[in-house]
């Protein structure tokens, strides 16, 4: 045994991020596009500063130690500046989905016992929703020169009125924030986040091969700051120094682009429904923005289509996917071409590319079978991918679904994938949408992308429905683009270059549009109510 003291225990506290983005990037800009269009002009230092009083005006509040306080906000400056000072404080940040239902807002702010909430003016009605479903000690409105309504604080008259906190000493094991899972099955389950797991999320994320986030940057995160903390974007960004932009409600590509062209934006991150549509607005009118910084988009969340890859290629523009969840913090695979792979054929580039990616630092992964155990990486077994890691949920709140962990405390993604030779995984399904067909698996997600290559094809989704024969077959769901038809024979044989004839789906059926949960998924409980007769 050596004898001797080895390393300052210093905490890895969401304060020191807090700290030096006040210390060292004070003039760093938080540019936030308000509801009506408008741009507001903050720095990181103003949010760090403006924070410690936030901090103290909550304290007085009475929110102490651990206590949650919600927010119901889109991306803006005010978000931040509670991102910095309810962990700061000791208590915890609960960001809560607009788009969710009353019903599940009201369960959420339930189950996580939220003591205050801050709401945007804009999302008063949604908060009307559910506020009589749970007693909010306090309400605090970020007004936009709205009138604040009786009984409810006015969120710069609150800050107005107290002095700086002095940040406490806070243990990095406690926690820090909280988010729900979306919910597509069952209850949504909240993930509490502890500082050492988003101060180490921080940092991974930065690196050059991951999100690669530097002081050169300015960041827009198309992202919701209520879905997984933004990707750590915010905390990234404070911790480095980049500049962040902050695109409040307004989501359509014409307004995204504008905002990239007109504030230089070098990285931007958000699901792939909102690049396709960014892509069409490209494709249509592509002298019109100046994307000449615009170095890398981020796009997980769910599967990026191989189209979306080169669609943006043809504009100069790189795409790198991500694969995360709620309860990775969210970030868990990149996918970068690896070095051996640079000169190598465009279709094998976008093979790779079209993955989910490989393990983050620290984050472990395995998957596998009932049949065979854990898979071998050899891109071809197919398993459930478990993952682990210090910024990988250890159970949930309440402690709900503690079947999602292994005996072991491995996380259980509930996700299926292939693992190749490079340890890089493709996603092939998720556990409750996978297709078994006589004894077989067939990959929905696969179907799913190579359907949406198809010129006709907007969107589509595959469920599995009951088969008398074959135990389950696949069955798609398709929304047609405007002004065109194409019948199930032609996509049959478009499906048959890529696919065993067993592999295609019998029925196709035409809706008008896909319905999807909250965050943008498909909604396949809902598809497989409706088809499975
Ligand atoms: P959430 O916790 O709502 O972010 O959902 C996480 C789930 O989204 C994962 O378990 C995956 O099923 C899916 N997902 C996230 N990123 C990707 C990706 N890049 N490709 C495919 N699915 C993804």
């Amino acid at each position: 045994m050596i004898n001797s003291l080895t390393m300052d225990d210093y905490p890895l506290s969401l304060t020191a991020v807090v700290e030096r983005a006040e210390q060292f990037y004070s003039g760093r800009d938080v540019v936030s596009r308000r509801p009506d269009g408008s741009i507001a002009r903050s720095t990181l230092g103003a949010c760090a500063r403006r924070a410690r009083r936030l901090a103290d005006a909550l304290a007085g509040l009475g929110v102490g130690d651990g206590d949650r306080v919600a927010t119901l906000l889109w991306n803006q400056a005010e978000h931040l500046e509670l991102y910095f000072a309810v962990p700061a404080m000791g208590a915890v940040v609960h960001t809560l989905n607009p788009r969710l239902h009353a019903d599940e807002l009201a369960f959420i702010v339930q189950d996580a016992r939220d003591r205050v909430i801050v709401v945007d003016e804009s999302l008063l009605e949604v908060f009307d929703g559910f506020r009589e479903l749970h007693r909010f000690e306090h309400v605090i409105v970020v007004s936009h020169g709205g009138p604040v309504p009786d009984g409810m604080l006015d969120y710069e008259t609150v800050i107005g009125g107290s002095e700086p906190m002095e940040w406490p000493v806070i243990d990095e094991r406690r926690a820090g924030a909280m988010c729900y899972t979306s919910g597509t099955t069952g209850r949504p389950k909240g993930v509490v986040y502890s500082h050492r797991a988003l101060v180490l999320h921080s940092l991974a994320a930065a690196l050059p091969d991951a999100l690669g986030v530097s002081a050169q940057d300015t960041l827009l995160p198309v992202v919701p700051m209520f879905h997984a903390n933004a990707w750590g974007l915010p905390y990234a960004a404070a911790l480095l120094g980049a500049r962040l932009v902050l695109p409040g409600p307004n989501l359509d590509p014409v307004s995204v682009l504008d905002l990239i062209s007109t504030e230089g934006v070098t990285m931007t991150a958000g699901v792939p429904t909102v690049w396709m549509a960014m892509l069409d607005a490209l494709d249509a009118e592509p002298d019109r923005w100046d994307l000449g910084r615009l170095d890398r988009l981020i796009v997980g969340g769910a599967a990026v289509p191989r189209s979306l890859l080169e669609g943006y290629d043809r504009h100069g523009l790189t795409v790198v996917q991500a694969w995360g969840m709620t309860e990775t913090a969210p970030l868990g695979t990149v996918s970068r071409l690896p070095v051996d792979l640079r000169e190598s054929a465009a279709e094998d580039r976008y093979a790779f590319r079209a993955r989910q990616g490989v393990a983050m630092p620290f984050v472990e992964i395995r998957a596998r079978n009932e049949e065979d155990g854990f898979i071998e990486w050899d891109d071809a077994a197919m398993g459930e991918l478990e993952v682990r890691g210090p910024w990988v949920a250890a159970g949930y709140h309440n402690g709900t679904g503690a079947d999602s962990f292994t005996e072991d405390g491995w996380f259980r993604t509930g996700d299926i994938v292939r693992i190749d030779h490079r340890g890089s995984i493709r996603i092939c399904d998720r556990s409750k949408d996978l297709v078994k067909s006589g004894g077989e698996w067939i990959s929905s997600v696969d179907l799913e992308n190579h359907l949406m290559a198809h010129p006709a094809v907007a969107e589509a989704a595959v469920i599995a429905v009951p088969d008398p024969r074959w135990g389950e077959r696949p069955l798609a769901v398709l929304a047609l683009r405007d002004g065109v038809t194409v019948d199930p024979e032609q996509l049959r044989e478009h499906l048959a270059r890529e696919f065993a004839r067993w592999q295609i789906p019998e029925r196709f059926e035409f809706v008008s549009t896909i319905p999807r949960t909250a965050t943008g998924k498909f909604k396949k409980i809902a598809l497989r109510d409706q088809f499975s007769a």
